[in-house]
């Protein structure tokens, strides 16, 4: 990534611009959300890179959060409420002053088109960006049409395949594929309770790894109903629809209804470390290593970090991204459980089951979304047993 290399065929000169967002999913959407805030941008040439016109839903967005957010507009349901089932432990979660949010892939891609299309500083194009590099005072995207150049290039495009690990550098590092399936179901007759939500029923074979199912009400009528594993390897096609089928059957006890649509996932659940940002290449997204590695949630770590670029932005006119003290704890625990359940020292099911036993939901919302303090990160660890967790801390803190 050293040099900047103008060898694109098409236009031998780059077209400039103030800034480049690579990539225009949740990461570039969210980002160019928060730059159209901001008085800041308002005179600075942006131009948003995606190979595809991001006119299907082609995924849901789960998480929870206190305030009202970027996307409060487009929510699309919430709950107050949430449900955890396991064999050894069930119970209804009063989660406020959180909420549990949806927001569905097209009604975000929607809006964030229409904000941009009220900044005439903003330039969309329809193109498969080939390769990102960085120079000492700009940096590059060439795309299979041009070549581009921008004093930053926010790139949220993985350019390889999440389901192949990269070279271990590290052969201490764990890579678990988070893989789901989802049906959104209809019933002819009302059926759920649209204010509670199902986060995890693991009361379903764990044999192939760690598997759950959650169940999404929308109405008394629809829910998203998905499949979802932590394992190395995926499950064969047909065998996400026999889950769903026997799930929706023998725990929801529907036999007529109809499926609306699906959806299908796959996200990178690992401790390697991804660049944050190499020159003027900062990445964001799953290809910034925005996936929690230890539970896969991307989007309130995604909205964090687009948050913190702008800022730099806005009061520095720089950007610098470094781990944090705070980023290295988490990713240390990230570590320990990844260890666990990749080495099968307990069931993930009895992990969580035991940490929504012994602590109140919101302090295990905290620690998942990373903002627990070192007090409470201890009586998460006192839920589970010291046996299996401190021998695996150790191995992990000296790798
Ligand atoms: C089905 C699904 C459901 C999910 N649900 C949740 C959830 O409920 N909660 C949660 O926290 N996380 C969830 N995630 C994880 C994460 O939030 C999403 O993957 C999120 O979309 C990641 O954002 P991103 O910007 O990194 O990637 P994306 O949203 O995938 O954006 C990357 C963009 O790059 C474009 N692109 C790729 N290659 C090129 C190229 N060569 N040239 C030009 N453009 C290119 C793509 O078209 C895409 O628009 C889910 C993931 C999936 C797949």
């Amino acid at each position: 990534m050293a040099h900047l290399l103008f060898t694109i065929h098409h236009s031998p000169l780059p077209i400039h611009y103030h800034y480049i967002i690579a990539g225009a999913g949740c990461a570039g959407s969210s980002l160019l959300m928060r730059m159209m805030q901001e008085d800041f941008f308002r005179d600075k040439k942006i131009l948003v890179l995606d190979h595809s016109t991001k006119n299907s839903n082609d995924r849901t967005w789960c998480f929870w959060e206190k305030e009202a957010g970027l996307f409060e507009s487009i929510v699309y349901h919430r709950w107050p409420i949430l449900q955890f089932y396991s064999d050894s432990f069930s119970r209804e979660l009063s989660i406020e002053p959180y909420q549990y949010k949806m927001i569905r892939g097209i009604d975000l891609y929607d809006h964030v088109r229409r904000m941009s299309a009220q900044h005439p500083n903003i330039e969309w194009r329809n193109e498969t960006v080939k390769k990102v590099e960085t120079g000492t005072s700009h940096a590059c995207v060439f795309t299979d049409q041009h070549a581009y150049q921008a004093a930053y290039v926010f790139n949220s495009i993985p350019f390889r395949d999440v389901q192949t690990p990269p070279s271990r550098e590290n052969s201490k590092a764990y890579y678990l594929l988070q893989h789901f399936k989802g049906w959104l179901i209809e019933t002819p007759g009302d059926h759920f309770d649209a204010g509670k939500a199902t986060f995890m029923d693991f009361r379903v074979s764990q044999e192939k790894g760690v598997a759950f199912f959650y169940v999404l009400p929308v109405s008394p009528r629809k829910a998203l109903v998905e499949y979802t594993l932590f394992t190395e390897q995926l499950l064969p096609e047909e065998m996400y629809d026999v889950a769903l089928r026997e799930y929706i059957s023998s725990h929801l006890q529907l036999s007529d209804y109809s499926v609306q649509h699906t959806e299908f996932g796959v996200i990178p659940m690992t401790n390697l470390r991804f660049p944050l940002q190499e020159g003027r290449v900062v990445f964001t997204g799953i290809a910034g290593g925005q996936a929690k590695g230890s539970s896969g949630y991307a989007f309130r770590f995604i909205q964090k970090r687009t948050a913190a670029i702008v800022d730099s932005l806005v009061h520095k006119n720089s950007v610098d991204l470094r781990e944090t003290t705070a980023d290295k704890k988490f990713r240390l625990y990230d570590s320990v459980l990844l260890h666990v359940l990749h080495h099968r020292k307990m069931a993930g099911s009895e992990v969580f089951s035991r940490i929504f036993q012994h602590n109140p939901p919101q302090r295990v919302l905290r620690f998942l979304d990373n903002e627990t303090t070192l007090w409470e990160d201890l009586q998460i660890m006192r839920s589970v047993p010291t046996g299996i967790f401190l021998p695996a801390a150790i191995r992990e803190l000296g790798s």
